[in-house]
């Protein structure tokens, strides 16, 4: 069993939780016409990364989704970050550190 980090709750059996997808991906913008390919492209197509992984999770005791990174290769969770600020504008439960990647994506 592993542990996880909900930005809100703190450490969690990881069975609380669910992934939601990879961080990172553009929505195709709809202001105009989007071909099927597009489409295709955002919900089908993974990265599926080997090694350092940024991805959106959902705990679902309390609701709340948010960004944990980790190393697929040995499973271990190197940080998680809230999507939004707790009430009260406390960033989350552990002020868990960044999950900016080396390319400095902060967000999802
Ligand atoms: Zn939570």
């Amino acid at each position: 069993m592993q542990v996880y980090t909900c930005p809100f709750c703190g450490l969690r059996d990881e069975r609380e939780f669910f992934f939601a997808g990879e961080a990172g991906a553009a929505r195709p913008d709809t202001t105009g016409p989007v071909s099927d390919a597009e489409w295709a492209e955002y919900v089908r197509m993974r990265r599926n990364a080997l090694g350092r992984a940024r991805e959106v999770w959902m705990h679902l005791t309390c609701g709340e989704l948010f960004v944990m990174e980790r190393d697929t290769l040995s499973a271990r969770v190197l940080g998680s970050v809230a999507l939004r600020r707790a009430p009260g504008g406390r960033e989350g439960a552990d002020g868990a550190g960044s999950v900016d990647g080396p390319d400095g994506e902060g967000a999802p």
